[in-house]
């Protein structure tokens, strides 16, 4: 797969994005409703996407030999679906030929999401757990 190709498997989802819990008794990762600082709330992608390693060191670069380590990605992740053999959902832009059909189909966290600035500390961020669609807990 070319670096473009392998670019444009990501579905813009932007859940790796938000601040993710871990529960001390079970390992299960919890997602916020909080993005990183970089990511833009309204459009559901990062803001400065070829520097964010330069904003934000411990942004993690998604590679295809790295890609079955990351097992905190979302259970929708289209490059977690891909490499446990699944089919991409068909609001996936590779099946739609649209990259809004994501945000359409109500499967991204587009204008749902709050900056990491405005959260402070840690009981704040505890309040913010949210089940999101195709995500552990969701009843759609
Ligand atoms: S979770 Fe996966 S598909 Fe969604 S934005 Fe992140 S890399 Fe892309």
């Amino acid at each position: 797969m070319s670096p473009a190709e392998w670019e444009s498997v990501c579905d813009g989802c932007g859940k790796c994005c938000l601040i993710s819990l871990q529960d001390e008794d079970t390992d299960e990762i919890l997602l916020t409703d909080v993005h990183c600082k970089l990511f833009d709330g309204a459009t559901a992608l990062c803001s400065d996407y070829p520097n964010r390693k330069r904003h934000v060191p411990d942004c993690v670069i998604l590679k295809p030999e790295t890609v079955a380590e990351l097992t905190w990605m979302p259970q929708t992740c289209a490059y977690r679906l891909l490499h446990e053999g699944k089919p991409l959902p068909e609001w996936h832009h590779l099946r739609s030929g649209s990259v809004q059909s994501i945000h359409e189909a109500g499967w991204s966290v587009q204008g749902a999401t709050v900056s990491e600035l405005t959260v402070g500390g840690e009981e704040a961020l505890l309040k913010r757990i949210t089940v999101w669609p195709g995500e552990p807990g969701w009843e759609g």
